[in-house]
Formats: structure tokens, C-alpha cells, sequence
């Protein structure tokens, strides 16, 4: 057992929150009970974890996508009003580390989906050096995209958008989990062969028929499974929690 304030010292210490410059409040998002013994981690704080986490009697969520984000109008109605009710209704404390959780060497998204897809960075990219770059642990390459496309999605068992026109071999790999369309010029820029994250928008299909530099989308979601997972398990060790990652399946 131990407390809020404890918790969220050692969270602050490993993802060091206030060297980002973030769209949303990291950190103490919905304050609940000071006792803090349980925590279920999931990537996004949505009516459907609050409710698994009710269920499995837990007083703390920890969260990679929280409640509050820029340019929200404030307004408590809706959704927002449900899942507050919930969370206040239970006196759950609601924890979300978004960039912080994203850019962590060794538990963030970024770190760990390289983890699961076999891949290990030499060096970082990109606004606020969130992208990671780097190549197979074991030193090989793929043939094409597509292999690399292939074996992602037997690694995080669902389909994989691949735009990829040089059918060239892909040995310098470029990743940034999540929403990171915007990232693909710099992951050009940086000299990979192929770019990773969550989602493809429209403009980046042409930009990747026009640099000859592979695009590969597989999930907002999936690319984002492992982060909250790896820091939650890391903070329970810690201070003698109990931890479950939740996975609310999202096809997006
Ligand atoms: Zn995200």
C-alpha cells in the first residue's frame, strides 16, 4: 500500500513530465481515495475501463490518453460527464502521462513496441526527439515493406495499412506510436527506409510514393498497448501495488 501523493512522486521521477511540452495535463487528472493499493492501467481513460476498473476493485487508473485535452470546451456533459461520475462515484484517482509515456527509453510506447516488433534504436527524430530510429535487434532487414508489414501484424495480431511503392529493401526503420502522421517528414529527413506509427491521414500516402520511404500504419491503439502496461507493472514493483492492464480492444 501507499498513498497519492507517493504514486505520483514516483511516476513524476521516472517520466519526468515537465521537460514535455504536451497537449493535456500529465499527472493527477480526476482526484480520488489517498489510499492507493490497486491500479489498473489501459491506454485510454474511456467509460469502459473506468467500469473493468470498478469492477476489479481498483482506486487508480493510470492512463496513456486521460480525460482533458487542449482545446476541449470545458463543458461536463456527455461522455465526459458519465465517465467523471463513474470515476467520482468510486473515488478513483484518475492518472494520465500522454508524451512523457510515449518518449520514456525504456517503458514508453516507443520503447516497448520496438520491444514487441524486434527492433532497437540507435537514435531519436523529431519534435521533441519522440521518434525512435533504428533497425532489427538481430542486425538483418526485410526484404520490402511489406515483410516488415507482415511481421507487424503477426506481432500485434491485426491488419497493417502499408504504402509502399520502392519495393526496396528496408534495413533503417523509423517508429513513433500513435497519431504521429506529422512525424513522417522528419523520419525522412533522419534517413529511414520505412516509418511506423498508428495512423496514415491522406497527405502521407503521397509523401511516401514521392520519397520512396515506406508507410506503415497499424493502429492508433495497438501501437500503444504496451507503454501504460510496462510503467504500471515498473511503479506496482516499486511500492507494492497491484497492477492489471486492461485492454479495451479499439479497431482505430
Ligand atoms: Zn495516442
Amino acid at each position: 500500500m501507499t498513498d497519492r501523493h507517493q504514486l505520483l512522486k514516483t511516476l513524476d521521477e521516472l517520466l519526468q513530465p515537465d521537460s514535455f511540452r504536451d497537449y493535456g495535463p500529465n499527472g493527477l487528472q480526476v482526484e480520488g481515495r489517498l489510499e492507493v493499493r490497486s491500479i489498473v492501467s489501459g491506454v485510454t481513460a474511456s467509460l469502459a475501463l473506468i467500469e473493468a476498473a470498478v469492477q476489479a476493485g481498483a482506486d487508480t487508473v493510470l492512463v496513456h490518453h486521460g480525460l482533458f485535452w487542449r482545446g476541449q470546451d470545458g463543458r461536463v456533459t456527455g461522455w465526459m460527464r458519465q465517465r467523471l461520475a463513474l470515476l467520482l462515484a468510486h473515488d478513483i484517482n484518475l492518472l494520465a502521462y500522454h508524451l512523457p509515456l510515449d518518449a520514456h527509453p525504456q517503458w514508453g510506447n516507443n520503447a516497448q513496441l520496438g520491444w514487441v516488433l524486434g527492433l532497437r534504436a540507435d537514435a531519436r527524430f523529431g519534435e521533441q526527439d519522440l521518434g525512435f530510429l533504428g533497425g532489427r535487434t538481430d542486425g538483418a532487414g526485410f526484404e520490402h515493406a511489406q515483410a516488415l508489414g507482415d511481421a507487424i501484424a503477426s506481432a500485434l495480431g491485426r491488419s497493417v495499412t502499408v504504402v509502399d511503392v520502392a519495393r526496396r529493401p528496408i534495413r533503417r526503420i523509423a517508429w513513433c506510436t500513435g497519431g504521429a502522421q506529422s512525424y513522417f517528414e522528419a523520419a525522412i529527413q533522419a534517413g529511414a527506409d520505412a516509418f511506423i506509427t498508428g495512423e496514415i491521414s491522406e497527405p502521407q500516402a503521397h509523401y511516401a510514393r514521392e520519397s520512396g520511404v515506406a508507410y506503415l500504419a497499424c493502429g492508433h491503439h495497438a501501437s500503444e498497448r504496451y507503454g501504460v502496461r510496462a510503467v504500471g507493472e515498473q511503479v506496482a514493483a516499486q511500492l507494492s501495488l497491484a497492477h492489471t492492464f486492461i485492454d479495451i480492444d479499439n479497431p482505430a
